[in-house]
């Protein structure tokens, strides 16, 4: 089920001279949505979501013609069409056909894409990946955009070439970033650390997770955080959209709890934030469907 500039349709063909195909700059976001604990869909965090997609356009010099709210209705009525009890959500804006790094006048395309989406892993493996997250200063690393890809795609494609399941990434500093698609958090002791947003993507779930900890009165920790930390720690997870919130088994030949409390603590409330069940969670975190 694919809606593009206003019309459902079901199959989509894209310009072999796209300009976001050639050069990157299609932005895009992911999203999930399930079925929640009074047997009725929601999708969680829609409205932060697509804000983030409307400021990475913004960043791009992309207009379009519809706002949060419109893309709101649109990807509600796009569940409602799928008949998919459970899935993800797939909004892009990119730029059609034109070739040339600058040309001009080039129609920039708004799309959402509903998939279904399998049952994901219980836990991971990472190993520390060759590759370093890209330099703050050469992208605007908060945009979510199509090119930011290739350093998460190289990165992944190494890892899972060394037989592990992803890759943890370093930023410029040698500081521990994220992976190719998630954010990381630690446990040491009572405590628990993540990387602070200068140098990494920060993500809609790093958000729910910090938020939702402090609320139950622990105060998650957003500082930088170096490899011979992390090898002290007891814990790891990996937080993210498509991940949800997910163990770490091992890191290179490190090993961690999995089933450490505070781990277990995460993934519960994740669990019944996404399903309703979270009492005291902002209102806006779920657009019912149904
Ligand atoms: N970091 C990177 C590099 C990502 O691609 C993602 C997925 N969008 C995340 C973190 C997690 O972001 P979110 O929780 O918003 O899905």
């Amino acid at each position: 089920m694919i809606w593009l500039d206003g019309k459902f349709c079901k199959a989509m063909q894209v310009s072999l001279l796209a300009h976001s195909l050639h050069y990157g700059g299609a932005v895009y976001e992911g999203l999930r949505f399930y079925k929640t604990d009074s047997g009725v869909r929601a999708i969680f965090r829609l409205k932060d979501h697509l804000e983030r997609l409307l400021a990475s356009a913004s960043v791009m010099g992309m207009e379009i013609s519809y706002s949060v709210n419109d893309l709101m209705q649109v990807a509600v009525q796009a569940v409602q069409r799928s008949g998919l009890e459970e899935g993800y959500i797939r909004p892009m804006i990119y730029r059609g056909e034109g070739i040339g790094l600058m040309s001009a006048n080039i129609s920039v395309h708004t799309m959402i894409a509903i998939l279904p989406w399998g049952k994901g892993q219980e836990s991971i493996t990472l190993t520390t990946s060759s590759f370093i997250r890209m330099h703050p200063g050469s992208t605007n690393i908060r945009a979510k955009v199509a090119g930011h890809y290739v350093n998460s795609y190289l990165a992944a494609a190494e890892a899972r070439k060394s037989g592990v399941d992803d890759a943890l990434l370093l930023d410029y500093k040698s500081n521990v970033a994220e992976t190719s698609v998630a954010n990381v958090f630690f446990v040491k002791g009572e405590t628990v650390f993540t990387p602070a947003r200068e140098n990494i993507f920060p993500g809609i779930t790093r958000d729910t997770v910090i938020v939702t900890l402090a609320a139950a009165g622990r105060i998650v920790e957003e500082r930088n955080i170096s490899l011979a930390e992390v090898l002290q720690s007891d814990a790891m997870f990996v937080v993210g959209t498509a991940a949800e919130v997910l163990p770490v088994v091992k890191l290179d030949g490190k090993e961690f709890n999995v089933n450490h409390p505070a781990v277990l603590r995460c993934r519960g409330i994740y669990q019944r934030a996404i399903r309703g069940g979270l009492l005291g969670a902002p209102d806006h975190w779920l657009t019912y469907v149904d």
